[in-house]
């Protein structure tokens, strides 16, 4: 079996501390790579390094909606850390209407830097969205996202949300919400989206997925999220690490992954 990780935070210092027991796990249970997504330019050479340390290890450049007053990063900057050839997409970025109240404008100015970022480099977008769908995708298609294309992380928003993100090419990706008990419309969603098109994820150190749920999260138990979805679609769990990985592959152009 093959899976791959597409997005976790395993520069936190939940997991960085025992760096070396995180890959141990991941190579146990057949986790060929991850991607490690910044949240902010602070720790963005730490995230980097980690990328450049270990070659299973990919990363991101982004500055997340949740992150308010943090220095603020323009199309240009964005484009020069994405050169790096494992910087392979540009985010997490999006719209976070959950966490921050108020006016949000900056979000959003924030977002749009993002998407075109990504145009120019050539490097695809990971996008967050909470409680903010409808200004999400308004965003992505004011901005021809469509032409960049990405994945919709951490995905828990309805079926027509995520058709009309897959109608612009970008992937969807499920975590370990998918396998607890009350997700039924993520359920739903996860039985929906063309194969082709889905991806697993963990967000660790947060949101371990059953059966390791409360437990502070790791690359490696991405293979409960396959577990989840192959049972929700009646195919193999195989099948789904397979499918997805190559996905990624695509994606993210890292054709090599796929043996
Ligand atoms: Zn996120
Ligand atoms: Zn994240």
């Amino acid at each position: 079996m093959i899976f791959v990780d597409s997005h976790c935070h395993i520069n936190f210092p939940e997991l960085a501390a025992n760096m070396d027991d995180v890959l141990a796990q991941m190579h146990q249970n057949e986790v060929v790579c991850a991607l490690c997504v910044s949240v902010n330019l602070a720790d963005f050479p730490q995230v980097l390094a980690l990328a450049e340390q270990y070659p299973h290890i990919y990363a991101s450049v982004g500055v997340h909606p949740d992150y308010e007053g943090v220095e603020e990063p323009d199309i240009a900057r964005l484009v020069l850390l994405a050169q790096h050839p494992k910087i392979i997409g540009v985010g997490e970025t999006g719209l976070d209407y959950f966490r921050l109240k108020g006016d949000l404008e900056w979000q959003r100015a924030r977002f749009r830097t993002h998407i075109r970022a990504a145009r120019e480099s050539g490097k695809p977008l990971i996008i967050h969205t909470r409680e903010a769908a409808a200004d999400t995708l308004r965003i992505m298609k004011e901005e021809n996202a469509s032409e960049v294309c990405g994945v919709m992380h951490c995905f828990t928003e309805t079926w027509e949300v995520a058709e009309a993100a897959l109608a612009m090419g970008f992937y969807i990706s499920f975590s370990g919400i998918v396998t607890f008990k009350n997700a039924k419309q993520i359920k739903e969603v996860a039985q929906r989206v063309p194969l082709e098109q889905m991806l697993i994820e963990t967000d660790s150190p947060y949101l371990a997925p059953v059966p390791n749920r409360g437990k502070l999260n790791q690359p490696a138990y991405v293979k409960h999220v396959a577990d989840e979805i192959a049972l929700l679609r009646g195919i193999s769990t195989d099948e789904v690490g397979r499918v997805t990985t190559e996905n990624f592959a695509r994606l993210f152009k890292l054709e090599h992954i796929v043996q």
